[in-house]
């Protein structure tokens, strides 16, 4: 793991998987539209919890790319799931505008719900083919963007699937 300081925002990056952050407050979901199940992220954390998650989720469907929605985390260890739609790379557009979106409303809405501590997956690189490098800028100028508005949350962990994603990450992030 390796952290940066953003103001008074700690972030770190880590290789793993986001359904165990044990230790974090929140956990965003790269979400579907219809916050269903599916692949990836969305597959993971909706197996965790099951089947009450979906309970909980198919009232606010259908979201639109850039929306967040917060829901509490049935069998899981943390207080709130927050449920985004990334944008589809370069159909959703302008999916730079849309990304920057789903970050700041993650955190705005975490930040209204007392969250100290937030984990984040890379939405959109995976099934929505966001390029992992642009995403990763867009991920951090965000988050720094929104630190000095932040008032509850002091921690993000980035989780990154593979180590070659966590490398890249790392990258991105020392120059900032
Ligand atoms: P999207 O539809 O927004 O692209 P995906 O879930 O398909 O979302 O993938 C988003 C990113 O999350 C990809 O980089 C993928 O490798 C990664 N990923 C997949 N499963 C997990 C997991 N359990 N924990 C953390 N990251 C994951």
């Amino acid at each position: 793991m390796r952290s940066v300081r953003f103001d008074r925002l700690t972030v770190e990056i880590t290789n793993g998987d986001i359904v165990e952050q044990n230790d974090c407050d929140a956990i965003v979901n790269a979400a579907n539209a219809q916050l269903r199940t599916g692949g990836g992220v969305a597959g993971a954390i909706h197996s965790a919890g099951d089947p009450e998650l979906e309970e909980l989720t198919k009232p606010l469907a259908p979201i639109e790319p850039g929306e967040a929605v917060i829901t509490e985390a049935p069998n899981m260890p943390f207080k709130y799931v927050i449920h985004c739609l990334g944008p589809v790379y370069g159909k959703d557009t302008p999916s730079d505008e849309l990304l920057t979106n789903c970050y700041s409303n993650a955190l705005k809405l975490a930040d209204e719900h007392q969250v100290e501590s937030i984990a984040f997956p890379s939405i959109s690189t995976g099934a929505f083919g966001y390029p992992m490098k642009e995403a990763a800028t867009v991920a951090f100028e965000t988050i720094k963007k929104s630190a000095p508005n932040l008032r509850s949350v002091s921690y993000v962990r980035f989780v990154l699937w593979s180590p070659a994603d966590y490398n890249l990450h790392w990258d991105v992030l020392k120059e900032m």
